[in-house]
C-alpha cells in the first residue's frame, strides 16, 4: 500500500526536480588560460621545481616552457587489459596545446582518467594503422565530440602502398562504418565536431607536416611490416619530443632523434620472449621481434647513438619477469636516463630537470563537464529526429509513459 503511493510521488518529484535543474543550466564554465577545468579543480604552478610525488590530473599548472607528456598506452594489440592499454602518449604544452600521438585501443579509458578538456584533443598523429596504434579512433572520434569538441577533429597519418592503405581510407571507412551512431547523434551533439579531417601525408617524405603557434611537427619513415609507418618529431621553444613508429632500427630515427629530449622508441620483446608468450618458432619468434620490431639490445644501441636527454622504451608487456629481462638486456648497450614506461606514466620537461612520476587514477572519474562554446555550438533540433522511426515501430510506444514537454525552440 505504502509502495502504491510512494512510487507516483517520487516520479512526479524527480521529474520537476530534473525540470527545475535543466532551467537553471550548469555552473559557470571553470575556464581557466583557456582550457577547460572540472569543476572544483585549480591547476596550481609548480614551486622551486618540487613536484609533487604523484601526478594529480588537473591540479598542476605547467611552465611556460613546460612541456608534460603522459603514457596513456604501452603494450601489445593482444591483450588489452586494465593494467595495459596499446601506444597512445599525450603530449601538453605550457601554451595550451595539446597533442595526441598513436591513439591504440583501450588507450581513451587512460585519457578519460584524466579529465582533459576534450575540446582542445582535437589532434592526433598517427604512426601506422596497425589496431594498437589507432584502434581507439571511435573513442577519440565519437566520445570526445560527446564530451565537449565541437570543432572537427585533425587526423594526422601516413599514406600507404596504395591509396586504400592510407590514412585517407582509414579514416573515410571508419566514418562509413559508424554510420548509424553518427546519424542518430544528430540532434544531439554539436553538427561540427562529429566531423573528422585526415591530414595524410606521403610516409616517404621527410620534414614538417604541422606547423602552428610555434609547434612543429615532422614525420620521417619508418621500416615496419609494410610500406606506412612513420615517426615524428615534435619542436616547440627548444623542447622536443620523438616519437618512434613501430620500426626496425632505421637511420631517419637515428637522424632526427638526435639532440633530443624525451625520445620514445620500441623496445620489443627479445625473441625468446616472444616465442614463449605467443607460442610461436623460433623463425617466427626472431623475424618479429628482430626484423619488424627493434629488441632491447637493439633500442639500447639506438640510444646510445642518439644520447636523448631522457629515454623512454615501450610495447612490451610490462610484467615483473619481462620488464627485468627487458631492462637487463637494454642496459647491456645503454646507460643513459631511461624509462621503461609503464601506462601512465609522466613525464615533466622543464629547462632545468626531467621529473618522472605516475598518474594518481581513479576509476570513478564523471565527463571532465563541457563549455559554453560547445552548448551553443549549432546542433540539429530534437524535431528531425520525429521521422526517424518508421510509423509501426513508434505505435509500439507504451501509453503508461508520458515523457516532459520539449521546450518551444528558440
Ligand atoms: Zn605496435
Ligand atoms: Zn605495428
Amino acid at each position: 500500500m505504502i509502495k502504491q503511493i510512494l512510487i507516483p510521488l517520487l516520479l512526479g518529484c524527480g521529474v520537476a526536480l530534473s525540470a527545475s535543474a535543466l532551467a537553471k543550466g550548469p555552473p559557470k564554465d571553470n575556464m581557466i588560460g583557456g582550457t577547460l577545468y572540472p569543476h572544483g579543480y585549480t591547476p596550481m604552478p609548480i614551486k622551486n621545481g618540487v613536484y609533487p610525488r604523484v601526478y594529480v590530473p588537473n591540479t598542476e599548472k605547467l611552465g611556460k616552457n613546460e612541456m608534460r607528456v603522459i603514457a596513456l598506452g604501452t603494450g601489445m594489440p593482444n591483450v588489452i587489459t586494465g593494467k595495459q592499454k596499446a601506444s597512445a602518449w599525450f603530449v601538453e604544452l605550457g601554451n595550451g596545446e595539446k597533442f595526441l600521438f598513436d591513439l591504440g585501443s583501450g588507450s581513451m579509458e587512460n585519457l578519460a582518467k584524466l579529465r582533459p578538456d576534450w575540446h582542445k584533443v582535437d589532434k592526433v598523429f598517427a604512426s601506422h594503422l596497425h589496431s594498437d596504434h589507432v584502434g581507439g579512433f571511435a573513442e577519440l572520434y565519437i566520445g570526445g565530440w560527446m564530451n565537449g569538441r565541437y570543432k572537427p577533429l585533425e587526423f594526422y597519418g601516413p599514406s600507404g602502398a596504395q591509396p586504400r592503405l592510407g590514412t585517407k581510407a582509414f579514416v573515410e571507412n571508419q566514418v562509413k562504418s559508424w554510420a548509424w551512431d553518427i546519424e542518430g547523434r544528430r540532434t544531439g551533439f554539436p553538427i561540427e565536431g562529429g566531423k573528422v579531417i585526415a591530414h595524410e601525408f606521403n610516409f616517404r617524405n621527410e620534414g614538417v607536416i604541422y606547423n602552428k603557434n610555434g609547434v612543429k611537427i615532422s614525420s620521417f619513415p619508418a621500416i615496419h611490416i609494410l610500406d606506412g609507418s612513420v615517426s615524428f618529431r615534435l619542436d616547440w621553444k627548444g623542447r622536443s619530443f620523438v616519437f618512434g613508429g613501430d620500426s626496425y632500427p632505421n637511420k631517419w630515427f637515428i637522424k632526427y632523434a638526435k639532440g633530443g629530449e624525451l625520445v620514445v622508441h620500441e623496445c620489443f620483446f627479445t625473441p625468446e620472449n616472444l616465442g614463449k608468450l605467443l607460442g610461436i618458432p623460433p623463425a617466427q619468434a626472431i623475424f618479429i621481434t628482430s626484423y619488424i620490431h627493434t629488441p632491447p639490445q637493439a633500442f639500447g644501441k639506438i640510444m646510445s647513438t642518439v644520447k636523448p636527454r631522457h629515454a623512454i622504451g615501450y610495447h612490451f608487456w610490462t610484467w615483473h619477469d619481462i620488464y627485468d629481462e627487458n631492462l637487463e638486456a637494454v642496459r647491456k648497450t645503454y646507460d643513459g636516463p631511461l624509462t621503461l614506461a609503464t601506462d601512465m606514466m609522466v613525464w615533466n620537461v622543464t629547462d632545468e630537470q626531467v621529473v618522472v612520476r605516475e598518474v594518481f587514477e581513479d576509476e570513478n572519474v564523471a565527463p571532465t563537464g563541457t563549455s559554453a562554446a560547445y552548448r551553443s555550438a549549432k546542433r540539429e533540433p530534437p524535431s528531425v529526429a520525429e521521422k526517424w522511426i518508421s510509423p509501426d515501430i513508434n505505435a509500439g510506444k507504451w501509453k503508461g509513459y508520458t515523457p516532459p514537454p520539449l521546450p518551444k525552440p528558440k
